[in-house]
């Protein structure tokens, strides 16, 4: 097991290499504020080389039998497994999330991602269609050539690996962009992707911003798939790129997620739930519950329930083994938290916990970004606090007389990723389900994600669905061959 590396290369064609113009950026550890690795700051010639790569190993991979990309994949799935302690310790660093959830949540759903697809195209069937009399059609499902895959620093290698191992299970050829804040875990992911293995030029990693790398591959047109995580903003100049180009996309991009607590649920559960969906790696989950909507008659109980057990979150340094809650993962998004609780605070919300950055835990991390969590209450259903993405820990609260009241409000925003449920009624669970606009209704629980459903979102919260059988399609044309009954 080596160490993690002072410099991160991109790794092109097998190959760990500098950036052409030989530029790098510095990558910051959130819990101290500090400097600790550089990053390759790459450009366009760079996403060119990657190309040239995956171009020359698009047809030996796509001709390889489905039955050796898979044990090369499950080979992946192992080696992450092997150095689990080692890949959670780097994410936690580069993010600031608790190593706890790094090594429960982030790094073994990389495994499983691996594994999941690695074992999915063994188990394929493709469709046949009889024309009564006239032909036999079947469906071929072939891979598309270069893949382009990027992806945000909040879960980086869980939603790397996501797209990353369906897209080449199937047979293409990829360029991936893990976020510059956080590119570390895709460094280690080449090491043994080649340690596996895995042929030169099937997986190629470029690291830079999003204006130079992801705007380049957006814009490249031998990249002819793109599958796209992040906020709506850029999601929407992600699909302004591809669309004279005729791409095929897949947007997962922001949400503002209601979280609905009836007055018959099951409040031990619903507040556990809720505390977790609103303060999970410090609110920066796309799927985190950020507008918390309670039953009028549970109401009070339920706020006073829910700021004492969300007090007692441990804050900490990310890689004290007790950390609950860690840092946030730059100064610009610290920023952007504290600018909207100013807001809150202007829209008349009242601040019933946290609301401010909370002492360091230790030396180390006297300059780290840090926020505690924080609870609003008493604000209007439709202002804007209510309606933005904050992605931080910050949540707020808001009372509900009954189920159309509170379906109004959680489709009331431009956004559709997912929601949550609490209640004992089956029959009221299903029709408030069907009636919520979200990609995905959590019924009395939060961020169960089995891999084999369709996710993704409505509205600004994306385009297309990927998970399971959809990420495969995805990933794939279909062609329809036709044979005529002589
Ligand atoms: P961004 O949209 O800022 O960035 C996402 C990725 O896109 C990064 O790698 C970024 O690079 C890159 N990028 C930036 N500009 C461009 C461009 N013009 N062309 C192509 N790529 C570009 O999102 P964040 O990284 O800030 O992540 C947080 C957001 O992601 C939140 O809105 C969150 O809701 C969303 N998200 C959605 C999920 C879902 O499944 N729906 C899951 C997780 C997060 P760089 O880092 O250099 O900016």
């Amino acid at each position: 097991m080596t160490a993690t590396p002072k410099r991160i290369f991109n790794f092109i064609n097998g190959d760990f290499i500098e950036p052409i113009a030989g530029k790098y950026l510095d990558n910051i550890e959130p819990a101290t504020g500090k400097p600790y690795a550089q990053v390759a700051e790459s450009g366009k010639e760079d996403v060119d080389l990657a190309v040239a790569a995956a171009e020359k190993a698009f047809v030996p991979w796509s001709k390889k039998p489905a039955a050796e990309r898979s044990k090369i994949l499950l080979r992946i799935a192992d080696l992450i497994e092997r150095d689990l302690e080692k890949f959670a310790r780097a994410e936690s660093i580069d993010t600031g999330k608790p190593i706890t959830l790094a090594r429960t949540l982030d790094i073994p759903r990389a495994v499983a991602n691996f594994r999941f697809f690695a074992t999915a195209i063994l188990h394929t069937e493709n469709e046949a269609h009889v024309t009564d009399g006239v032909a036999f059609n079947y469906t071929l499902r072939q891979p598309r050539g270069i893949a382009g895959l990027i992806s945000p620093w909040n879960l980086p290698l869980y939603l790397l690996s996501w797209k990353i191992a369906p897209a080449i299970a199937v047979g293409n050829t990829a360029i991936a962009k893990p976020s510059e804040l956080t590119p570390m875990t895709a460094f280690l992911l080449c090491e043994v992707c080649v340690e596996a293995g895995l042929p030169n030029g099937v997986l190629n990693v470029i690291h830079g911003t999003g204006p130079n790398v992801g705007a380049a591959i957006t814009a490249h047109p031998k990249i002819t798939t793109i599958s796209f995580t992040g906020g709506t903003v850029t999601g929407k100049k992600v699909a302004e790129a591809c669309a004279p180009l005729f791409k095929k996309v897949s947007l997962e991009l922001g949400g503002k997620n209601p979280n609905i607590v009836f007055a018959d649920a099951d409040l031990d559960a619903a507040i556990a739930g809720s505390v977790r969906s609103s303060f999970a790696n410090q609110g920066q989950i796309c799927l985190c519950g950020s507008r918390v909507f309670v039953e009028k008659a549970i109401y009070k109980d339920f706020v006073d329930r829910f700021i004492d057990k969300a007090s007692q979150l441990k804050r900490g340094d990310p890689l004290d083994e007790k950390t609950e809650q860690g840092a946030i993962v730059n100064k610009a998004q610290l920023d952007k938290i504290k600018f909207y609780v100013d807001l809150a605070q202007q829209e008349g919300g009242k601040i019933a916990l946290g609301g401010n950055s909370p002492k360091a835990p230790n030396d180390r991390t006297r300059d780290g970004y840090f926020f505690s969590p924080t609870v609003i209450v008493d604000l209007p259903v439709a202002c804007r606090t209510n309606r933005e993405e904050i992605f931080g820990p910050v949540v707020t609260i808001m009372p509900f007389s009954n189920e159309d009241e509170v379906i109004g409000y959680a489709n009331d925003v431009e956004y559709g990723l997912s929601s949550s449920v609490w209640t004992q009624n089956l029959n009221r669970a299903h029709r408030v389900a069907e009636q919520i606009h979200t990609g995905t209704v959590w019924v009395n629980c939060w961020l169960v994600r089995d891999l084999r459903v369709p996710f993704g979102g409505m509205k600004a919260s994306g385009v297309g669905r990927e998970g399971g059988e959809e990420a495969l399609r995805f990933f794939t044309e279909p062609k329809n061959v036709c044979i005529a009954k002589s």
